[in-house]
């Protein structure tokens, strides 16, 4: 088990009877045989405290099971009683059944229906006693029950189990039926020593008013009479609070530990911050900070002061104005003798992060160099040879740029930006290269706060929250595609206007050839029919560098007035005359990605527009989101939204590595318990030197049990 090494911390090792019950193999549970365990095992449940750190999907409160006479259309409700006939019913439709049983509990009868699954007739028997829930429904004059989830009662055992009480509901895992499970996790608790240890610190549960362990394990899994039944089914009892606690706290001491070990690796040699500096700053800047930026500076140059490497995440939407705050934290890295590598996710992005910071350090005399595939090989010998003789200060280049063959003479400070989009390796390969610099992460894809605490929770967190004045939010349209004219004769008259626009085409994996085909397609009719007057380009993730990078520069320099793109365009691209955007499709989009695309316009002091078409039918969920992108163009309230919606592991788009996998722990719903297991466990670190000294070995067992590797 692997959290025993963090129980150790706190309490001294020693083989202990009632910790090695958890460890038992559930094949040594009554009821568990080898192929059940083997449908355990397909789930992760391995020993009993796999099976007992596991919630039930729901609770019932079956000592109040409804009389059927009282049962009322539009909720649902659980009942319990005995079968009075049962059986297949066929219907004129062909290939449709009703499996339909009548059921009596003194307060008289309720018609009960399954849809199509005839199998049922091997499974109800006349005379049984069952529990069911489901929604009551109408039929005719009386109320029915439709497809509810139903478990047989067993006449000789375990009425305490399974009846009379509030009972847990289990997901079914192979041939584990929730009722067998609820046997078995019964069978288990029976047998706990309250003896238990406690993996949290002695002062925790008490100053939070938590249960003990061995109290919260029962009553999560066999909630006391009375208990709200509304508490449990929302994972708000303190018992389950205690569990969700305990393992946030647990992870929360891993992150800690992390970065106090990530902190006790020294930095070549820290900044220093004077007048002379602080001028030579003021001097670079063509414009007044925001209130946001400047904290963030604030931050960055705080963390470059101490004698510890920043690990530092800077969120802010787009156009929020990140690349003047690191260019900043650059220069004063510069000025201390230090080199600055300044990493984007694709050429394109690392060329306009070229062309900006020389333009805005030209009064300098710090030098800078682009690195891309794209250099020439003779340039690209010449510019290594002065990035390691220490000439050329700055470096602005791919991802590349610290894993192939640069040596830096004295690298300082490496700028990531747009990490979503960059894998999470950058800084392992750094430190595997006994590089320790000043790391500042940088994403426009706003986190939500329980995923800045866990997926992000080694790194600092600065967010840069007001835009730069002068902008206008962009106007946002939901339309179907039926009205799709209406909208071309608005792009019309912005093209008119001087301005330039996006058309936006989905890209699904499965489907890339199809949709390809339709982006192409579209981009012809526009051209053809649509825009004749006007040029119409095509990007596409299948085009070659090169030919991506020519529709990209004939787009931005207004050679091309209307762009057709697959989501290629989303990161990065700058082109501040472009004032409309469409997209295809607009149902097919993640929340973020939409929030992504539309960062595209409103990028200088035009008005901007967004039209989301989409086509019908929308699914409610397409419809809530859609509705969302009208409603705000803040992207943290956005962020927060798509998580909510969507769940943390679809939340990055594509499966984020790095994702904690957590039993107990949601990080849509828990929130505030992940943030007071954060505060709880710096304050333990700071105060238990054991722990502190014990930093790396905590953290091996720490990354196994969260299957966690590092990210950014
Ligand atoms: P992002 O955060 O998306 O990387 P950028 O750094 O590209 O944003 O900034 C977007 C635009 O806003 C740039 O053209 C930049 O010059 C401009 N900008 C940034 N900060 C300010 C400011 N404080 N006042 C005026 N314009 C600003
Ligand atoms: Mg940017």
């Amino acid at each position: 088990m692997t959290s025993k090494r963090l129980d150790s911390v706190s309490h001294p090792p020693g083989t202990n009877e009632s910790e090695g019950f958890l460890a038992t193999p559930l094949q040594f549970l009554k009821g568990v045989g080898p192929r059940r365990a083997a449908d355990f095992e397909r789930v992760g449940l391995i020993t009993i405290e796999d099976l007992l750190y596991r919630f039930p999907l729901r609770y019932e409160d079956r000592s109040r099971l409804q009389p059927i006479g009282t049962l009322k259309p539009g909720r649902p409700a659980s009942v319990s009683g005995r079968i009075l006939s049962c059986g297949v019913r066929f219907t004129r439709r062909r290939g449709f059944q009703i499996f339909e049983a009548v059921i009596d509990d003194g307060s008289g009868p309720l018609r009960v229906v399954w849809l199509n699954q005839p199998y049922l007739s091997d499974v109800f028997m006349r005379g049984q006693r069952v529990v069911l829930y489901g929604s009551v429904e109408m039929y005719g004059s009386a109320v029915q029950l439709t497809n509810p989830q139903y478990e047989i009662l067993d006449e000789e055992e375990g009425e305490t189990v399974h009846t009379g009480r509030i009972v847990p509901v289990y997901e079914k895992t192979g041939a584990v039926t929730p009722r067998v499970q609820r046997n078995i996790v019964f069978d288990a608790l029976e047998r706990l020593p309250p003896s238990l240890p406690e993996p949290l610190p002695d002062d925790i549960p008490a100053r939070l008013q938590l249960p003990s362990r061995y109290a919260a394990l029962l009553a999560t899994h066999f909630p006391p009479q009375g208990t709200s039944i509304d508490a449990l089914n929302q994972f708000g009892t303190t018992a389950q609070r205690r569990l969700i606690f305990e393992e946030a706290f647990l992870f929360q001491t891993g992150i800690v530990a992390r970065r106090r070990f990530a902190a006790s690796e020294p930095k070549a040699s820290p900044i220093r911050v004077d007048d002379r500096i602080r001028e030579s700053a003021r001097r670079v800047l063509p414009f007044r900070l925001t209130g946001g930026q400047k904290q963030a500076l604030k931050d960055i140059v705080e963390d470059l002061q101490r004698p510890h490497p920043m690990n530092r995440l800077l969120q802010g939407d787009v156009g929020a104005g990140k690349t003047i705050v690191a260019l900043v934290a650059a220069l004063v890295a510069m000025e201390n003798g230090q080199q600055v590598a300044f990493m984007a996710p694709t050429e394109i992005l690392a060329e306009q992060h070229f062309l900006n910071i020389s333009r805005l350090l030209q009064g300098s005399r710090f030098r800078v160099a682009l690195l891309t595939g794209s250099t020439t090989s003779t340039a690209r010998r010449e510019q290594l040879a002065e990035i390691e003789a220490g000439t050329i200060h700055l470096v602005v280049g791919t991802h590349a740029l610290v894993q192939g063959d640069v040596r830096f003479q004295a690298l300082g400070l490496v700028v990531i930006d747009e990490q979503h989009r960059f894998g999470v390796l950058q800084r392992a390969t750094l430190r595997a290269k006994g590089l320790h610099p000043d790391v500042l992460v940088m994403t426009a894809t706003p986190i939500p706060r329980t995923l800045a605490l866990t997926v992000y929770g080694d790194l600092d967190v600065s967010a840069i929250r007001d835009l730069p004045p002068g902008r206008f939010p962009v106007k946002t349209f939901v339309k179907p595609e039926s009205r799709r004219d209406e909208v071309y004769a608005f792009v019309r008259g912005e093209l008119e206007a001087g301005r330039q626009a996006y058309v936006i085409y989905p890209l699904v994996e499965e489907s890339a050839k199809l949709d390809l085909k339709a982006a192409t397609g579209m981009a012809d009719h526009l051209a053809a029919e649509v825009f004749p007057a006007y040029h119409v380009g095509l990007l596409h993730g299948r085009l070659k560098p090169d030919g991506k990078d020519r529709v990209m520069k004939a787009f931005a320099a207004g050679e091309l007035n209307l762009l057709v793109s697959t989501t290629v365009v989303e990161v990065g691209m700058d082109v501040p005359n472009a004032s409309v955007m469409i997209v295809e499709h607009a149902e097919r989009f993640g929340l973020s990605q939409l929030h992504q695309l539309r960062g595209r316009v409103g990028r200088d002091r035009h008005q901007s527009y967004c039209f989301l078409l989409y086509q019908s039918p929308l699914a409610d969920e397409a419809r809530e989101r859609l509705r969302a992108m009208t409603e705000t163009t803040d992207g943290f309230e956005i962020a927060e939204y798509d998580l909510r919606l969507r769940g943390p592991g679809d939340f990055f788009g594509t499966r984020q590595a790095g994702l904690p996998t957590f039993r107990m722990v949601d990080l849509v719903r828990d929130r505030e318990l992940l943030e007071i297991a954060r505060r709880e466990a710096v304050r333990w670190f700071d105060r238990s030197p054991a722990a502190s000294a014990q930093v790396g070995e905590l953290l091996q067992s720490w990354e196994n049990r969260f299957k966690l590797i590092e990210v950014g």
